[in-house]
């Protein structure tokens, strides 16, 4: 049986070639990156060479580069730590309500300190809209933090819009870019955020680290406490092994990403297309914005997407649902919510998202396999009547 893995928006596979870098890291170059000797400062030309891998992809200095676990990190790392250090300058956050849960449970536990966090509610396709922004914006208002692109559907924010409020009402702007950084282009020069979330195992890079985009100027309260690495901005011992994958990754997703690009508009095109044809009731969300050309997330009348995320993993096909799965029950969508949707098409929503090693083999076994699971599935439930 083939298998088909299409839930790159979850991880995805890590490139060779990254691998590669970070096995010397391990096993002969182990040095902790802080230590005086030989093995160490050979552990600290790799990170410095990273940070310069990292910030060229995003058109940023690498002193502007804080190495962080992951994209969760990065995300409290520049919630918390604007709050924290300008905390007295104002007491307002603007976010939207389709963020990620690192931004959502920051922000919730940042209004237990005292802050007021207005989340913003999206259209059908999940987009913000510029004027709630700019009613939003008081004298009070500190950051605004919405990101690039959607994880569950691939909508993209109109930020370079956005970007131009802030700067005017002297507002710090965060972008969550985990989904986007690796996939499309980005640049900070043009894009005038003042920080930026990114994450390396979202772009064929390891699990465990990532980096926080830092404007020079903008100044942050710690979130980790400790030694003195990362100018001060993150202690403990640098993930060497893993920065080093990050730095690589970054230099693979550019030289990869106009390839990707056109990979991936031309399988989910096929991709949405055969499902039009062949499976009736279907509706592909987020579909009238701009989206990320690899996110496809489709809702499949009168089937429940757990149930069918289970069948097609029998198949060899691993897709996602947007909802989160917590203490054995189910709760729907937050994104798909947020959009408005009806509750028939939040509950049997999947997410299909490609990678860089998707092949059009893996879309013709789904036209070949899914239509007949869905109808098997519908057959079977009194929820569908065509
Ligand atoms: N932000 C977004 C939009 C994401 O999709 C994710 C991962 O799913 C994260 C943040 C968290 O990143 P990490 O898994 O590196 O902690």
């Amino acid at each position: 049986m083939r298998k088909v893995y299409l839930d790159n928006n979850a991880t995805t596979q890590v490139d060779p070639i990254v691998v590669e870098a970070m096995a010397s890291f391990y096993l002969e170059n182990y040095g902790n990156a802080s230590s005086v000797h030989g093995f160490g400062q050979k552990a600290k030309a790799a990170v410095e060479e990273a940070r310069e891998s990292v910030a060229s992809l995003i058109g940023a200095e690498p002193r502007e580069i804080v190495f962080t676990s992951g994209g969760t990190e990065a995300d409290n790392l520049a919630l918390k730590g604007i709050a924290a250090r300008y905390g007295s300058r104002g007491a307002k956050i603007i976010t939207a309500k389709t963020e990620h849960p690192a931004i959502l449970r920051t922000a919730e536990l940042l209004e237990q300190r005292g802050f007021r966090v207005s989340y913003l509610d999206v259209d059908s396709s999940g987009i913000i809209s510029i004027e709630d922004v700019e009613q939003e914006i008081d004298d009070d208002t500190l950051l605004i933090s919405l990101m690039c692109a959607n994880n569950e559907t691939g909508t993209i924010q109109p930020l370079e819009d956005i970007a131009v409020l802030a700067r005017e009402r002297g507002v710090f702007l965060h972008t969550d870019a985990v989904q986007g950084v690796g996939k499309m282009a980005l640049d900070v020069t043009t894009l005038k955020v003042d920080l930026l979330s990114l994450s390396a195992h979202k772009f064929h890079g390891p699990k465990g680290v990532g980096a926080l985009f830092v404007r020079d100027g903008v100044e942050l309260e710690p979130v980790m406490l400790g030694g003195s690495q990362e100018r001060k901005r993150r202690g403990g011992t640098e993930n060497v092994p893993g920065i080093v994958g990050l730095g690589r990754a970054c230099q693979r997703a550019d030289e990869c990403r106009e390839s990707f690009q056109a990979l991936a508009s031309e399988l989910r095109g096929r991709l949405e297309t055969g499902f039009t044809e062949r499976i009736p009731d279907i509706v592909i969300n987020g579909a009238e914005a701009k989206r990320l050309p690899h996110v496809s997330n489709i809702s499949f009348k009168g089937v429940q997407g757990e149930s069918l995320l289970i069948g097609l993993d029998i198949e060899g096909i691993a897709v996602s649902t947007g909802a989160a799965c917590s203490s054995g029950s189910v709760s729907p969508s937050h994104v798909l919510t947020a959009m408005g949707l009806p509750a028939e098409t939040i509950n049997g929503a999947i997410r299909f998202s490609l990678g860089r090693m998707s092949a059009e083999e893996d879309i013709k076994y789904l036209l070949d396999v899914v239509p007949a699971v869905v109808s098997r599935m519908r057959e079977m439930t009194p929820l569908y009547k065509s």
